[in-house]
């Protein structure tokens, strides 16, 4: 599997691909052409047409959870492409509204909106997106330190509920070696989605990307770690949502690659 970082936070020097508060992944798994998430703007485009690759091609979106640095470039999309064969994944709840310090944080559109460019497919369940690329859909909460990590609020019905992110997922890709996971912000935690993706395939953690929502320096951060150093055999490539300060802890106790926009990697 190819997986190229077409937006992060982070940029590299002497690279002149932009970044931003966002995430955007490419990955090609056999046939399947997979973007996780589109950042905040249209830079996605720009990166991505500066490191030759086509979207045009792409056979699926999906997305990580609802927030706008993960939703909101795919309406720059829909503006300049066709996308009317490209299939949608994502959590029902991923278009529900949602706020935070009285900033709208939730994705711009409904999923009628969405469905009137794309094909939707909304699960709360697992789906295999290529021969070895499955998106997890709703994250089991199983890890006790994990349990209260929600962020702001969302609308339902014209009420507001404190939004503990339900639908926050991530993707696992099995390896030779075990499974690669690639998540977007981590809301449903870290920890879960890794203990997720042990129970369902049953095979060890070869290499985590992505956010990991690990924003300050705390008692889950320490707990955290451990749990990564005790579950993840292989390389963590934390980025987008990971403080400095939560990436030294990391890398005081395990193997840590710096990831920025460009990052290109093959996955076996
Ligand atoms: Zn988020
Ligand atoms: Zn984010």
């Amino acid at each position: 599997m190819k997986l190229t970082v077409l937006v992060d936070n982070n940029t590299y020097i002497d690279q002149y691909y932009w970044g931003e508060p966002g995430l955007c992944i490419y990955m090609e798994d056999g046939g399947r052409k997979i973007l996780l998430d589109t950042g905040y703007s249209e830079i996605f485009m720009h990166n991505a047409e500066l490191m030759n690759i086509d979207l045009s091609a792409l056979t699926d979106i999906v997305f990580s959870h609802g927030h706008n640095d993960h939703t909101r470039g795919l309406t720059f999309f829909w503006k300049t492409q066709d996308l009317h064969d490209m299939l949608l994944t994502a959590h029902p709840d991923v278009f529900l509204p949602k706020e935070h310090d009285g900033l709208e944080i939730g994705a711009p559109f409904t999923a009628e909106e969405a469905e009137k460019h794309m094909k939707l497919r909304l699960s709360r369940e697992p789906v295999k997106l290529s021969d070895h690329l499955t998106w997890l859909g709703e994250i089991p909460r199983t890890v006790p330190f994990e349990n209260n990590i929600g962020i702001g609020r969302y609308r339902r019905s014209n009420a507001w509920y404190p939004d503990d992110l339900i639908d926050d997922t991530a993707l696992v890709y099995e390896g030779k070696d075990g499974l690669f996971i690639i998540t977007g912000c981590s809301h449903s935690g870290i920890c879960n989605i890794i203990a997720y993706a042990e129970k369902l395939f049953a095979k060890p953690v070869t290499g985590v990307i992505g956010g990991f929502h690990l924003m300050q320096k705390d008692t889950r951060l320490t707990q955290t770690v451990k749990y990564l150093k005790e579950h993840v055999q292989g390389t963590c490539y934390p980025c987008h949502c990971v403080c400095l300060a939560a990436k030294h802890e990391m890398m005081n106790e395990l193997p840590v690659v710096e990831v920025a926009t460009g990052m290109k990697m093959e996955i076996l």
